[in-house]
């Protein structure tokens, strides 16, 4: 097996214990073939992966946090070049999903036992993304998150600057042009707080918002959490912390294939954590776009 080993040298790291060298050792004991590549600039992680592509690799590890992740996928997206994961940063919603383990030794114990799995990625305008991509709150929230404070803070940083938004945040009209699975054509209008473009089921650490979501289904999952006013967006807020938002919230779910979006003043989006830009958008399904090294199936079944 032969792999590179990508990681973000600048990147707040919360294992200590993380070093390539290591890694490599580790892998190399396994019968791997691994070379060590730090990314250099910004994207660098997307040329280095089409770099391994050219090359003919057969695995390529992204060390790091979910920007570091997404950043490697998008240059594997249709290749033959298998995707593993190595969690080492402040957020790892994109490990969580793949129930990869987030302790070191596991982790890395993962590799070498490993199966492919090729699932579906939703595509922003160029961009993909794994995980999902969201409009409104969540992306402002992001812009309020100073970078330094999250690589000490990490959560914390976050739930802050959640609670600060509320204060500034506006609840805005959002135009929707989406086709559903069935093939059917739908022009929505909706004041928004919020939407939500899953592919799979986890978003922010353990908010499970859309658990029909399946990464290889040809669908996203489209949610949309509606608020007139201060006070529905701030029952949106808590619902969802409490994980109760489909008991208590007005929103409304469709399973898509391809949607468009537009706002008068261009809203925020991210995708896979990461601020990408503002509105008018385009977001759909790339079926079967990249391969994955996922945790065998026997292995999941052991893990609580
Ligand atoms: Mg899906």
């Amino acid at each position: 097996m032969k792999a590179m080993l990508i990681y973000n040298p600048t990147a707040g790291q919360i294992w200590q214990q993380f070093q390539p060298e290591m890694v490599k050792n580790y892998l190399q004991e396994q019968g791997w073939q691994v070379d060590v590549e730090p990314t250099q600039k910004i994207s660098g992680g997307t040329d280095l992966a089409r770099k391994a592509a050219q090359l003919k690799y057969d695995v390529v590890i992204a060390a790091g946090g979910d920007g570091t992740i997404n950043e490697v996928a998008q240059g594997l997206v249709h290749t033959p070049v298998r995707l593993g994961f190595l969690p080492v940063g402040t957020t790892n919603v994109l490990a969580r999903e793949f129930k990869i383990p987030l302790n070191y030794e596991e982790a890395l114990a993962y590799l070498p036992q490993a199966e492919s799995r090729l699932i579906d990625l939703g595509k922003l305008n160029q961009r993909h993304f794994l995980l999902m991509a969201g409009v409104g709150y969540d992306a402002e929230i992001l812009m309020r998150v100073n970078k330094q404070f999250k690589n000490v803070a990490g959560k914390l940083a976050v739930f802050t600057s959640g609670v600060e938004n509320l204060f500034h945040h506006t609840p805005f009209v959002l135009k929707m042009r989406f086709e559903d699975a069935q093939g059917k054509r739908h022009k929505l209008n909706r004041r928004v707080m919020q939407i939500f473009v899953s592919n799979a089921s986890t978003y922010a650490t353990d908010f499970k918002i859309a658990e029909q979501a399946v990464m290889d289904d040809g669908l996203l999952e489209l949610h949309i959490f509606k608020s007139k006013r201060f006070r529905d967006t701030l029952y949106s807020l808590l619902s969802l912390l409490l994980r109760r938002h489909k008991e208590w919230v007005d929103f409304e779910h469709f399973s898509i294939r391809k949607l468009q979006i537009f706002a008068r003043k261009p809203a925020p989006i991210q995708i896979d954590g990461d601020l990408v830009g503002y509105t008018p958008a385009t977001i759909e399904i790339v079926p079967k776009a990249l391969y994955i090294l996922a945790p065998r199936q026997e292995d999941k079944a052991e893990t609580p």
